[in-house]
């Protein structure tokens, strides 16, 4: 199977991730502090300050290598949020690691590896108002187009119209986990921070694939 993403193009994705999140923080943060205490977006900022530090100090890394940096960097941030994240971009690693870049099935393998490790860490349902309500259809969506010949591009598109489908859902939901379960009722008509922050990271991949640099 064809390489879709190798580690420039990985580098890049992750770039117009940067530029997106960075000009998106203060309504990451708005929606955090409606139902949780507005620290999502500055939490999430550190890592990618991190990453960007790190990335520039290794040109030429593989896309395994990319996505292990960017792990690392969010593991290392603070909040819930961190270690999530941290734990999702770890199987965009591994599913990189074999064919030397992502491709097709490898792309597929990260999004249902990582909704596995996810759960597996934070214990969400999807319907708890979480990242998993973005993640879980980006996954689903992937399963579908399976072994479907068609371009990967297309592939990204889905699993983006899924995440952010599912993004938006979240504003009609109470949350079940995190601190804004601890709001109940207010927490509704506020979509979920998280989701909407993988809605963004699998928009930008499309911007990569289009070939239009890391800008919005
Ligand atoms: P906090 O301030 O509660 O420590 P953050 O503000 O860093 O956490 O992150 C909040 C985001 O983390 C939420 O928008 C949600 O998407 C995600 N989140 C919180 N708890 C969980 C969980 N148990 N499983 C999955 N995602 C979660
Ligand atoms: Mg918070």
């Amino acid at each position: 199977m064809a390489v879709l993403l190798d580690g420039d193009a990985v580098r890049a994705w992750i770039g117009g991730f940067a530029v997106s999140f960075r000009e998106a923080r203060g309504d990451l943060d708005e929606l955090d502090r409606q139902s949780g205490d507005g620290d999502f977006g500055s939490n999430l900022l550190s890592a990618i300050d991190r990453v960007e530090r790190e990335l520039e100090g290794a040109p030429g890394a593989a896309a395994d290598e990319v996505f292990a940096t960017v792990s690392k960097a969010f593991m290392h941030a603070g909040g819930t949020s961190g270690p999530l994240f941290g734990v999702w971009f770890r199987e965009f690693a591994r599913a990189s690691a074999d064919a030397g870049g992502l491709d097709r099935g490898g792309l597929a393998r990260a999004v249902s590896g990582g909704l596995a490790a996810v759960q597996g860490l934070g214990h969400a349902q999807p319907g708890d108002k979480t990242m998993v309500d973005a993640i879980a259809p980006a996954a689903d969506a992937l399963a579908r187009a399976g072994a479907e010949t068609r371009e990967p591009a297309d592939d990204l598109a889905d699993a983006a119209a899924a995440a952010r489908a599912g993004a938006e859902e979240t504003a009609g939901l109470i949350a079940r986990r995190g601190r804004a379960s601890y709001v109940g009722e207010v927490s509704r008509g506020v979509c979920d921070p998280g989701a909407v922050a993988v809605a963004m990271f699998f928009e930008a991949g499309i911007r990569t694939l289009a070939g239009e640099g890391p800008q919005r």
